[in-house]
């Protein structure tokens, strides 16, 4: 067993960016942390320092788990340089931690560009890497990033078979892969969703029921930027004409965030009656408003993977989340060009209600990721082997071949 022949806890780093990988590697970290074969070691970096994003690093200092290192990584502009700057700084400081921290593997989730940073320097610098979530597929700049990180990572956690279809599709070595299930399953199977009256107060309007508001949280598409904006435009005008209460999430951070972020002002959601506006919403309050909302709006991951066990219904807008699996809860609206159609889509949503679906995860994700890592081998060799398929040898010689066939006929 890997923890077993280190004579010592296994150092494990998390490096967690924003929100949407932290609702992921959170059961991930407070299981590790109880586990006493294991150190955990995290590095919270990205948008989680960043105040316009919500200052999301208290949401790890609430759950009691011990920073490491804390690095702003982010260069503002919200554009694709800024992003492609962002990495670059992340590369430039992440070196100095792991020297310091030295951790024999390194966790890291999904596909965001920061994510891209902290894999390409474990790489570099012979971590192993354990990558959460591979093998799916989604629209924009995120699916290559996902693919990369397939790449660099040593072992896989992914979230469903066709997942790991596509891993193994990618040459990864099945013996490498550990189909878990989504994580934020592990919490959000457990939680109690009955209890909602306070949170819906605070959150969309005092003494709005369940079942009578809508959550819109829509994201930038960094390959298709026009149309996104355009997009954003035609969802708060089909909104603002369906006039039923609305919770607005701000964008994410990817480039095209502040120009979304001016439309919402000019259309002045803000002071609108039937809109509440939150730059985020804390991971166990949001699922509790997932859960008893008339529908869900927008292309956030949220709305494909953890909408779904609560079988609450979802107009998911564009190419953002184009391949990733969902439950029939979930309607497409791909091309969503007109303010009629979106309309249209919220009037056939709002307030049905869907069978749940468990697509992403049974909720026992954690203990199958602590269980396989008490497995690993973190002292062996670290080259990583492709499973690529057979291909006719090369032609090249090898000295320990001829001494075995020489001696073979001596
Ligand atoms: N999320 C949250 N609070 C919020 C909005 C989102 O806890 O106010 C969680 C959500 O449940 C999901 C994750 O953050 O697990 C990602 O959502 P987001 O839309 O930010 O990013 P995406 O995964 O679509 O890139």
């Amino acid at each position: 067993l890997g923890s077993e022949s280190l004579d010592r806890p296994m150092r494990v780093c998390v490096a967690t960016c924003n929100r949407a990988d932290y609702s992921k590697l959170a059961p991930i970290m407070l299981g590790l942390k109880e586990d006493k074969d294991f150190q955990l070691q995290v590095i919270v970096m990205g948008c989680h320092l960043i105040d316009d994003y919500g200052s999301t690093y208290r949401m790890i200092e609430q759950d009691k788990i011990k920073i490491d290192a804390k690095l702003h990584t982010i260069v503002r502009g919200e554009d694709e340089a800024a992003m492609v700057e962002s990495v670059g700084l992340a590369l430039v400081k992440l070196p100095d931690i792991f020297l310091r921290l030295k951790p024999d593997i390194l966790i890291v989730h999904g596909d965001r560009f920061d994510a891209l940073s902290t894999a390409t320097a474990a790489a570099l610098m012979n971590i192993r890497i354990i990558h959460i979530e591979g093998g799916e597929i989604s629209g924009t700049i995120d699916d290559c990033i996902r693919h990369s990180i397939t790449k660099l990572a040593h072992y896989h956690v992914c979230c469903t078979e066709r997942a790991r279809g596509r891993l193994q599709a990618m040459c990864e070595d099945n013996e490498r892969i550990l189909l878990a299930g989504c994580t934020s399953y592990d919490m959000l199977l457990k939680s109690n969703t009955k209890n909602c009256q306070l949170i819906i107060d605070r959150w969309v309007e005092k003494g709005v029921k369940p079942k009578e508001y809508i959550i819109a949280l829509q994201h930038p598409v960094t390959t298709d930027l026009h149309n996104s904006l355009k997009m954003f435009d035609l969802t708060l005008e089909a909104l603002l004409e369906f006039g039923k209460k609305t919770v607005l999430l701000f964008p994410n951070i990817d480039a095209g965030s502040k120009d979304m972020t001016r439309i919402l002002r000019r259309k002045k959601i803000e002071n609108h009656p039937n809109f509440s506006t939150a730059k985020h919403i804390p991971f166990e309050e949001f699922i509790v408003l997932v859960a008893n909302c008339a529908c869900i709006i927008g292309n956030s991951s949220a709305g494909v993977r953890e909408a779904g066990a609560f079988g609450t219904p979802v107009i998911n807008l564009g190419s953002r989340q184009t391949g990733r699996e969902t439950g029939e809860n979930v309607m497409h609206c791909r091309d969503a060009d007109t303010k009629e159609k979106i309309l249209h889509a919220l009037e056939l949503q709002y307030q049905k209600q869907y069978p749940p679906s468990y697509i992403y995860g049974d909720g026992h994700a954690v203990s199958r990721i602590i269980k396989f890592m008490k497995e690993l081998d973190v002292i062996d060799s670290i080259q990583k082997q492709f499973i690529f398929p057979p291909m006719p040898d090369g032609v090249s010689q090898d000295i320990d071949h001829i001494l075995e066939i020489q001696s073979a006929l001596a």
